[in-house]
């Protein structure tokens, strides 16, 4: 059986899934054949050092970045790409725009809208893509404003929020969506340390509810706790892959040793 035959029925076990993935930018390959597999409901913890291609790998999950070779699914479809037989046809952007609509993602720097106060924030996207009525999306809004502890705050600038705060309200906009996955970029690396627990409490109780969830973090103790896999990679390369509990207490290679030694 070829592969072109085998894929796209595997797909559609996964949430993700990577086959030789590449990525460059200009004459820079950033990503170097990823394969990887993220099942339904997983939280799937991506880990590496700075430049890795651990944040364009999650941009091409996202459809912010195309793929330069091998084959992204998102839930069974191929991201960019149609495929009829042996062929591959791109996707028009009005599809893109489709398949983004299920994937959430946040940010290391929030990314608010500095304008909108947080329950504006929360109901911008159900209101101008998916077309709901502003009352049923207030009335959304504020149950997943309650959901990351902030029904209080629903009024508040940006400005007028913590970082852990403005994370939390960055976590409902993208439910906000419904999505069928999250994507997380080093969601607490911006923050001061006694705000980091709230937005991984919150983080903890999607994946309780069964939410997919890739994970990109220097946060070891979610990992071992939440992680249902764990990616180590390294140089646009998967260098070691494996249950949390086992990679972070015995890792194989000297360079998620060498990686480990500074973040644990
Ligand atoms: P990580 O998130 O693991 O720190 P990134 O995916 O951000 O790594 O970056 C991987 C490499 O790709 C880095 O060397 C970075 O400089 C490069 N890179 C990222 N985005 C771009 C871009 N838009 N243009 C050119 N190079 C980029
Ligand atoms: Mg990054």
């Amino acid at each position: 059986m070829s592969d072109l035959e085998k894929t796209p029925a595997d797909a559609t076990h996964a949430m993700v899934r990577a086959e030789r993935v590449h990525k460059s930018y200009g004459l820079v390959e950033v990503l170097k054949g990823i394969d990887l597999e993220v099942k339904q409901g997983e939280v799937f913890v991506l880990v590496g050092p700075s430049g890795s291609g651990k944040s364009t790998f999650l941009r091409c999950i996202n459809h912010l970045e195309k793929i330069n070779a091998g084959r992204l699914y998102v839930d069974g479809d191929l991201v960019g790409y149609r495929q009829k037989g042996e062929k591959l046809y791109e996707l028009k952007d009005s599809e893109v725009a489709l398949q983004r609509r299920d994937i959430g993602m946040v940010f290391q720097h929030f990314n608010l809208f500095p304008h909108m106060t947080a329950l504006e924030n929360v109901i911008e996207a159900p209101v101008q893509v998916k077309g709901e009525t502003k009352a049923a999306a207030k009335e959304r809004g504020m149950a997943l404003l309650e959901r990351v502890g902030l029904s209080a705050k629903a009024g508040s600038y940006p400005s007028q929020l913590s970082g852990g705060q403005q994370q939390r309200v960055a976590i409902a906009r993208a439910l906000a969506m419904q999505p069928k996955l999250m994507l997380f970029d080093e969601p607490t690396s911006a923050l001061d340390p006694e705000l980091v627990g709230e937005v991984l409490d919150v983080m903890r109780g999607l994946a309780e509810e069964g939410m997919t969830m890739v994970v990109v973090t220097h946060e070891m103790g979610f990992a071992r706790e939440v992680g249902d896999a764990l990616v180590f990679m390294d140089g646009g390369v998967v260098v070691e892959s494996g249950d949390p509990r086992e990679v972070l207490s015995n890792p194989q290679h000297e360079r998620t040793k060498l990686f480990l030694s500074k973040v644990l």
